[in-house]
């Protein structure tokens, strides 16, 4: 099956939908992105600090599929910040991925406290792009002021900005300054993974009430309702499962539309709570890990 696609601001493509690996452990995901692939995901989104990029690249080397039939992104590690670091960096990622060249690398991460080797780590992504290794580049968890620094100081506008987003962490601030500068929003945890660990009201996106009526009304699940909504306000989303029936089920989001009122009423269950990390708070001290080579 086919799925629409949105266009980065360099005239590339990315489909609407891609297949997250965060938490996927190595010997589980050879298996979980086959099962993906096989399912009609074309885009798989991974990181250096995931820990699976070797099996990511081997999953997509079995399918059999031409590679440029499958949209590579990676992102690059705050260990490895800093223009040599970020270079060499990436000569790891796409060792381990077994590939000539990445459809999309971001960093991960901005070091708001160490913002030059943020800057130096983003001229290196320039260069590559440059040299034609990487399509596209851009950032994650790069909030107005983040990428404010950024634009003032390097030469090309990010094509993407992985953000947390779900119906119980909008960030609307963070959105309306991507769509300011044309970077495609990236939602991850976009059906809410990240609030299932956390205790109070607000436990779990997938139990929510409201969410689960506007489901029962398109007779299509809670996590399906979620991705829909961002795909219609103009996200691109990378759940993530390790399970193949939620995998199918997650991908099956391309032939209901939820009304003006519903995306509304999912825009109302914003709780301002961030799940992940505050981006201004990201030091190497406390996240700083060591990146294997390839
Ligand atoms: P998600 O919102 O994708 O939720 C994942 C969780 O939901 C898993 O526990 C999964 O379980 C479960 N799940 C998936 N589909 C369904 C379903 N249909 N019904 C019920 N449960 C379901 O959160 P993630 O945190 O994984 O985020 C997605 C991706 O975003 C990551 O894999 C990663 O690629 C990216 N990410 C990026 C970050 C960044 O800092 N840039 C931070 C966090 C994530 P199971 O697997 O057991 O089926």
């Amino acid at each position: 099956m086919s799925i629409p696609d949105f266009t980065l601001n360099n005239g590339v493509t990315i489909p609407a939908i891609g297949y997250g690996v965060f938490q996927t452990p190595p010997d589980e995901t050879v298996t979980a992105v086959e099962a993906a692939l096989h399912i009609g995901y074309r885009h798989i989104d991974t990181a250096a600090a995931y820990g699976n990029e070797r099996e990511v690249g081997r999953a997509i080397k079995q399918s059999g599929l031409p590679r440029d039939d499958v949209f590579i992104e990676t992102k690059i590690w705050i260990s490895d910040f800093g223009y040599d670091a970020t270079l060499h960096a990436f000569d790891k990622s796409v060792g381990k991925l077994g590939v000539q060249t990445l459809d999309l690398l971001i960093l991960h991460q901005a070091l708001p406290g160490e913002f030059d080797l943020t800057v130096g780590a983003y001229r290196a992504l320039e260069k590559l792009y440059a040299d034609g290794r990487v399509r596209a580049i851009g950032v994650s968890n790069f909030m107005p002021k983040h990428l404010d620094r950024l634009l003032a100081e390097t030469e090309v506008v990010p094509a993407i900005n992985q953000i947390e987003v779900h119906p119980y962490f909008k960030q609307p601030e963070a959105l309306a300054a991507d769509a300011e500068h044309g970077i495609l929003s990236q939602a991850w945890a976009p059906i809410g993974g990240i609030t299932f660990y956390r205790e109070g009201p607000h436990t779990s996106t997938l139990e929510d009430p409201a969410i689960g009526e506007i489901a029962a009304a398109h007779d299509k699940t809670p996590a399906q309702v979620m991705l829909r909504w961002h795909i219609q306000q103009g996200r691109q989303v990378i759940p993530k499962s390790v399970t193949p029936s939620r995998i199918a089920e997650n991908f099956d989001v391309f032939d209901f539309d939820l009304t003006a009122a519903q995306l509304a009423a999912i825009d109302g269950l914003n709780t301002g709570v961030r799940g992940g990390p505050e981006p201004e708070d990201v030091t190497r001290e406390k996240y700083g890990r060591d990146i294997p080579e390839a």
